[in-house]
């Protein structure tokens, strides 16, 4: 892919995608220079000396914890952004096959379960959806990393929102009511003057609640879809045709070593297919590798008799 692939293809993306990319390793750096040495202060001098040497072992382990989480999270988003997962990654048919469709912005056949995304001006394998934080398709070969990537946002949001309670806490000498209206309208409460301690610690803390439901909110969706064997797009429509058994269904978007190859993205785990071929389920003599009812069949009967030559990418 060209360098164009991984742009951004419209402003709402770039702003989504540029906020993505700034907000976390700002949210790290946040984390590791200033909660963690809150929390467990090592180089202040009116501490006593035993005091500080008993934080440094729960500071370093935090900051090695919170540098994980961040690698694993930014390695995965990139790996989401950059891993071609488009319908020009497999041979495509120069005649139409059943299932397969004609696109006409594309100009050639894809195959059950890919669909044509405006923004991305592409077609991609499984298409799940486009995700505006990474300005990208979900598809089939980029899948796991955007799985790992939420798993990894998830973990390290709710670290921020406890962390960052604790590191509030102890900056304003206790618990106080006004932490609630505060972390949830951070603004507010600075116009109003309830604000307990610095605005941008509770900021960052307020983003990392709102993170924590949104990426966890979407995780769960995620597991959902994928347990059931669907895709965004076929769970919108209440399409359930390619489900197998549950391991089949992780398999088939996490690979063969999905219980612990969301553990580091660089973890091989090699899928069963190639995102080009679904064999649907058996239905009652319906399987076979023949289109059945709106999976890829919506462009597949509409475009039937646009039958052309058209040249394999
Ligand atoms: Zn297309
Ligand atoms: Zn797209």
């Amino acid at each position: 892919m060209g360098l164009s692939a991984y742009l951004p293809g419209n402003h709402v993306d770039a702003m989504a995608m540029g906020f993505t990319f700034i907000m976390i390793p700002t949210s790290y750096l946040h984390g590791v220079l200033y909660i963690a040495p809150t929390i467990w202060p090592t180089n202040d001098p009116n501490l006593p000396k035993d005091v500080a040497e008993a934080n440094a072992v729960p500071y370093y382990c935090c900051v090695f914890f919170m540098t994980f989480l961040f690698l694993n999270t930014y390695a995965n988003l990139i790996l989401t952004v950059t891993v071609d997962t488009t319908c020009g990654r497999v041979p495509l048919p120069v005649v139409s096959q059943p299932g397969w469709y004609f696109c006409p912005f594309c100009r050639y056949y894809a195959p059950p379960r890919a669909h044509h995304c405006p923004t991305c001006q592409r077609c991609v394998l499984r298409r799940d959806h486009h995700c505006f934080f990474a300005a990208k398709c979900i598809g089939y070969y980029n899948h796991r990393y955007f799985i790992a990537f939420l798993i990894y946002l998830t973990i390290s949001s709710i670290v921020g929102v406890v962390s960052s309670f604790v590191a509030i806490t102890y900056l304003a000498g206790g618990f106080s009511i006004a932490f609630i209206p505060a972390l949830a309208l951070p603004v507010l409460a600075w116009i109003f003057q309830i604000m307990p301690v610095n605005p941008i610690v509770m900021l960052e803390a307020s983003v990392a609640l709102f993170v924590t439901f949104g990426a966890g909110g979407l995780l769960t969706l995620q597991i959902i879809m994928i347990l059931r064997g669907q895709t965004y797009h076929e769970f919108q429509k209440s399409i359930s045709v390619y489900g197998k058994s549950k391991i089949s269904n992780i398999v088939e978007v996490m690979g063969k070593n999905w219980w612990f190859c969301w553990f580091l993205p660089f973890i091989p785990s090699p899928r069963p297919g190639d995102g080009a071929h679904y064999p649907p389920r058996d239905r009652g003599g319906m399987a076979g590798g023949q289109n059945q009812g709106g999976v890829g069949g919506e462009g597949f009967s509409s475009h039937a008799g646009k039958r052309k030559l058209v040249k394999s990418t």
